[in-house]
């Protein structure tokens, strides 16, 4: 139950197809309205796909909407190429404004953020975009075959190159079960899907556009546990190779990441691996005790159980 943006084609798809969406059109439009601010310098660089590394550096961004306090203050993040980066807090803590501010939503009011060295102010805005992804963790298919619906967003494909996406993404098997295969109609009028299966035609979607910088934000929606273990594998070939911010609720979608950053009302106020965030007093340590109060209450007892 992922759904994908590319900021590339969001615009003019999103707005066909906006009341078939609903609560999540109404938030692919809020994104969209905010991509309109940022205007290109004259001598901007266009960053190439094919030679972007996605190497993001954050540093001493502070950020605030009009007529607002601080959105996000002070934010230092490192994130090599291909490294993982976790996001934890609450409504409010500024997780989205930072991904805005990385795609260029709106100008950092202090510091910069750099990708591959380069000031993203002095980047062509559509190429910097070009180079990133978003998955989202909500329905989102439109009323159209399965074909065309892994295809979008991603320009030019050829069947093999949909179908190789849909393998890696562990969809070709139950694609090929239905009766029209890559045919079949999905979305409003067409075959239902489960969460996963919906899910894993998001991660086809993603692999084909292929970006550098993959968001994935799954902020809004549980899965259950068979769910999550169906993804996995999908998943972590779409990670491969990329630099992963993830926006997460749950630990268990943060946990291996190679770091955590925890916010508050704007400001970093922890950060680290999982395996240290969780022998450290604070919001972590927290929130991990109550998702995993079952794990942890079990363990208690087994070692009470051993010990005597
Ligand atoms: P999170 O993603 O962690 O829920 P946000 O980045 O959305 O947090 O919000 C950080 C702060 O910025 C909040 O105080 C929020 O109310 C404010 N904010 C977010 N988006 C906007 C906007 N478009 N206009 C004005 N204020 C906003």
């Amino acid at each position: 139950i992922w759904y994908i943006i590319n900021p590339m084609w969001q615009l003019g798809f999103h707005i066909n197809n906006y009341t078939q969406f609903k609560a999540s059109g109404e938030r692919i439009l809020a994104l969209l309205n905010e991509h309109v601010h940022v205007k290109n310098k004259p001598d901007a660089i266009v960053l190439n796909k094919e030679q972007a590394k996605g190497h993001v550096q954050f540093e001493h961004v502070s950020f605030h909407y009009p007529d607002k306090s601080n959105a996000v203050t002070d934010i230092n993040i490192e994130a090599p190429a291909g490294s993982v980066i976790g996001f934890l807090g609450p409504t409010g803590a500024g997780k989205s404004t930072i991904i805005q501010l990385l795609m260029r939503a709106y100008n950092v009011k202090k510091g910069s953020i750099k990708v591959d060295g380069v000031d993203i102010r002095d980047l062509d805005v559509h190429s910097l975009r070009s180079i990133i992804a978003t998955v989202f963790q909500e329905t989102f298919l439109f009323s159209a075959s399965i074909r065309d619906n892994i295809a979008y967003g991603a320009g030019n494909v050829t069947q093999e190159q949909i179908e190789y996406a849909a393998k890696l993404a562990q969809a070709h098997g139950f694609i090929m079960e239905s009766q029209e295969g890559y045919n079949t109609l999905v979305g409003e009028r067409g075959m239902g899907l489960s969460g996963g299966q919906k899910q894993r035609i998001a991660i086809a979607r993603a692999l084909l556009i292929n970006p550098r910088i993959l968001i994935l934000d799954d902020a809004t929606s549980a899965v259950d546990m068979e769910t999550e273990h169906e993804i996995q594998a999908g998943f972590k070939e779409l990670m491969k190779g990329r630099t992963t911010f993830i926006i997460a609720h749950r630990i268990s979608s943060l946990r291996h990441a190679d770091e955590i950053i925890v916010l508050d009302d704007g400001h970093i106020v922890q950060r680290g691996k999982h395996a240290d965030l969780i022998h450290e007093a604070g919001p972590y340590r927290d929130t991990y005790e109550i998702q995993y109060a079952d794990y942890l209450l079990k363990q208690k007892k087994e070692k009470a159980a051993a010990s005597n």
